[in-house]
């Protein structure tokens, strides 16, 4: 009979018990092609570009050389998945390089895509060009936008081909083998902590937490009870803030599972993720989240607080006292209505705080619901309006709306009240239409990366041909900046595009 094999050298998929992570070795790919490096990124690491274009340079980052005197690594972590405990999940398919300490901050360098580790249950651990492009280009875009994020140093083909879905006449669909290597302070998330606390292992939950302290919230001391909570409390804060900021952006997640939120607040991992085109808070880009929505974009400060929950059981018993939790989700509803209503004042350019914001913003948002448009160009054309003529309001916002004809009769009529509210409420700032307009121009970006752009990309690229890749790149890198040479990326979604969103493999 076989013996079972040795779970060390032949790194099988396991219950790891006890111990935060697992050695592994990158796997090695057949022909690899570095397609894209981030400039800044290779500035944040101490990298040149020249640097970037060398033969151990790619290597390295598509897993056939390990750098000297270290030892990658996969991560422990469970998590909660669409509202249920789903046990160990695990870094599947990344696998921390090393880290790097560079003017004063460090690095995690992490590649995603680099084949099994013991936590890759029963999938591949490798991860596909389409899917690697949007991680990729996102992640970098979401950092110019100003919000908290995983960063992205390089993206490069495998030359393997790796398998996701089957075509209905029964053929394989092979794909094309990608890996980004994905660059934060940290990749600890919640599900870290979860683990251990399920499982009872208060020793290496306490181990993982003190570590996690002394490295990331050493500002907040020594290790203690007191030191626990406020450790809690800034997670819970950093979660909201960055949660606020994906919906200034409208940025949807798609998969705010435990094990996707990151102990440091920072967006991780660009799966099912989408931006919204038409304004929707029921909009959500995952499409098996479509019943219940768990996901969608109005949802999302909930869900961060939800999954605060599961973590503040995680480290409960570190603590022994409800109190302290309590005060901090009350803080954080508290805040929730709080920043919500500053991101929306500085959206439409509102500096004094008057009683009525909350009102005249509801009623911006029902009129948002009543025909569909366009959530970015509706701001972004919101920039420009100017008391002067301020009956233009309507017309200035026209190409935000998917069909302009809508809007008319009642909906039309809604609209000019508002704007005619707007322009009252305006009287009373004491700016100028231009300075408010560069200071909403800030907040309202005029690029993101609309799913039907990561798609054009993705579609050019299985056809060998990256330029598109870069000329989106450095789009996003500026993206409050008037780009006239791009005018054509400030643009509604097409009608092609409806129905295509995302993909998560
Ligand atoms: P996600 O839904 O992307 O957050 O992934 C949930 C879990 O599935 C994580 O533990 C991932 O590492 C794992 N996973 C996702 N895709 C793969 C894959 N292709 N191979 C191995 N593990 C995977
Ligand atoms: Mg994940
Ligand atoms: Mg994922």
């Amino acid at each position: 009979k076989e013996l079972p094999a040795d779970p060390i050298l032949e790194n099988s998929r396991r219950q790891v018990e006890k111990a935060c992570f697992s050695y592994v070795h990158p796997k090695r790919t057949s022909n690899p092609e570095l397609l894209h490096a981030s400039p800044e990124m290779l500035e944040n690491l101490g990298l040149t570009q020249k640097d970037s274009q060398s033969e151990e340079f790619l290597k390295i980052f598509t897993g056939n050389a390990v750098i000297a005197n270290t030892k990658p690594y996969a991560m422990c972590y469970g998590g909660h998945q669409f509202g249920n405990w789903a046990g160990q999940l695990g870094d599947g398919r990344a696998i921390n390089l090393a880290e790097v300490v560079h003017n004063n901050s460090r690095w995690a360098m992490q590649l995603k895509g680099a084949g099994a580790t013991p936590y890759s249950r029963t999938a591949d651990g490798l991860a596909v060009l389409r899917s690697s492009i949007r991680e990729y280009l996102c992640s970098e875009a979401m950092h110019h936008l100003g919000v908290p994020t995983t960063r992205a140093l390089s993206l490069a083909i495998t030359g393997d081909q790796v398998l996701r879905d089957v075509m209905y006449n029964g053929n394989p669909d092979y794909e094309k083998g990608a890996i980004v290597c994905r660059v934060a302070p940290t990749f600890l998330r919640f599900g870290n902590y979860e683990i251990f606390a399920a499982r009872q292992d208060f020793e290496t939950l306490k181990t993982l937490v003190d570590y996690t302290i002394k490295h990331f919230f050493s500002h907040l001391g020594e290790p203690s009870k007191d030191t626990y909570v406020a450790f809690f409390n800034e997670v819970s804060q950093r979660t909201l803030e960055t949660i606020i900021e994906w919906q200034r952006v409208g940025f949807v997640h798609g998969v705010m599972n435990t094990d996707n939120m990151s102990i440091v607040g920072l967006t991780i991992d660009y799966g099912p993720y989408g931006w919204l085109e038409g304004f929707d808070f029921g909009w959500t880009p995952n499409t098996t989240d479509r019943q219940h929505k768990r996901y969608r974009y109005g949802n999302q400060p909930n869900i961060g607080l939800w999954n605060l929950y599961k973590l503040a059981n995680s480290v409960y018993p570190l603590i022994n006292d409800a109190k302290p939790f309590e005060a901090i989700f009350n803080q954080y509803k508290d805040d929730f209505e709080k920043k919500s209503l500053k991101m929306m004042r500085s959206k439409l350019g509102l500096e004094v705080e008057d009683a009525s914001d909350t009102a005249l913003i509801q009623e911006l948002e029902d009129n948002l619901l009543l025909t569909e448009t366009d959530m970015t160009m509706f701001f972004r054309k919101l920039c420009d309006f100017n008391l002067e003529h301020k009956s233009k309001g309507l017309k200035i916002v026209n190409d935000a709306f998917y069909v302009p004809k809508e809007v008319s009769g009642d909906i039309e009529t809604k609209w000019l009240v508002w704007f005619e509210r707007y322009a009252n409420r305006l009287k009373q700032e004491p700016i100028t239409s231009e300075e408010r307009k560069a200071k909403m121009d800030a907040v309202n970006p005029k690029y993101v990366l609309r799913n039907y752009m990561a798609q054009l990309a993705i579609d050019d690229a299985d056809k060998g041909d990256y330029k598109l890749i870069d000329t989106l790149f450095n789009l996003l890198k500026k993206p409050y900046d008037e780009q006239p040479e791009h005018e054509k990326w400030f643009a509604k979604r097409p009608e092609w595009a409806r129905h295509k969103v995302g993909c998560s493999m």
